[in-house]
């Protein structure tokens, strides 16, 4: 069994290529993020979001054993709330993407925003650490996250272990642990999409594995599609590879490519984490 938990939509790609791509991948489950990052769409132009979030939907309709949806907003935008369960009324979305750009995770907007995930009961996926465009890392502090705690219910990821502030990531996650919360009853897990850069990552996903444990750490590719399976596998490759250097056992292994982000999903196969290439679970929706 192999999670995705972190891949982006273009929207110029088709439900039949992603299917295609993942099957090249060996991914049993994808996390699909609605298209923000790539032309027409736009984080601050509110329509493309709407439009990204039609998309997102449609793509992954008829494939929810495989494929999950995050619906992304910006809370610079009153209406994103509203623009959310306007995204999860028209189906197929199971999650929301955040990323803070202009606006601080702890800022009365961004509250507005958890309020109604909470509700909907979505987990939501932030960016976490710098950002691509070279502006908005110094709202991405893995600090400012700690606002999420005034949701109990809400169950995030920080993506890219919070790179370059990884320590300060780690220092986030460890207080569940350390006030006897369950990993899976935290509301923090972090993904290990590569922020660092290649000579950064062995060191750094060692630190998050003695801090955090593989209960709080779970696989994301961050890549984009239209891709090759091959793209994203390579990526995967990488991971395992760092695992087997670090000595990390099958089944923290296994908790790492699947069953963190099974259990943050709530996808019935959570307990199991099972070995990639084990028998894929069926999701509830
Ligand atoms: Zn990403």
């Amino acid at each position: 069994m192999l999670i995705d938990a972190h891949l982006h939509l273009s929207g110029r790609e088709d439900a039949a290529g992603v299917l295609r791509s993942l099957d090249e991948a060996r991914i049993d489950v994808a996390v699909l993020l609605a298209p923000f990052l790539t032309d027409p769409y736009r984080m601050e132009d509110r329509q493309s979001l709407r439009d990204g979030n039609r998309h997102l939907s449609q793509l992954v309709d008829g494939h929810c054993d495989r494929l999950i949806g995050f619906a992304v907003v910006n809370p610079m935008h009153p209406e994103a709330a509203d623009d959310l369960e306007e995204a999860v009324e028209r189906g197929n979305v199971r999650g929301l993407k955040l990323v803070p750009t202009g606006w601080y995770p702890y800022e009365d907007r961004a509250h507005r925003v958890y309020e109604r995930a909470n509700a909907l009961g979505l987990p939501v996926l932030f960016h976490s650490g710098i950002f691509i465009d070279g502006r908005s890392g110094r709202f991405c502090r893995p600090t400012f996250y700690e606002a999420v705690r005034d949701h109990p219910g809400l169950r995030v990821t920080l993506a890219h272990l919070g790179w370059p502030w990884c320590d300060e990531a780690n220092a986030v996650g460890v207080i569940d642990l350390i006030n006897g919360v369950p990993p899976d009853a935290s509301q923090f897990r972090f993904d290990i999409s590569f922020g660092p850069p290649p000579a950064y990552r062995r060191e750094v996903l060692a630190k998050a594995l003695a801090v955090l444990g593989p209960g709080l750490i779970q696989f994301g590719s961050d890549r984009f599609f239209p891709c090759s399976g091959a793209h994203i596998r390579e990526l995967v490759d990488e991971v395992h590879r760092l695992l087997s250097e670090l000595d990390v056992s099958p089944g923290d292994r296994a908790r790492i490519m699947s069953g963190t982000a099974a259990a943050w999903l709530g996808l019935p196969c959570a307990k199991a984490g099972t070995p990639e290439g084990g028998e894929a679970c069926q999701t509830a929706a």
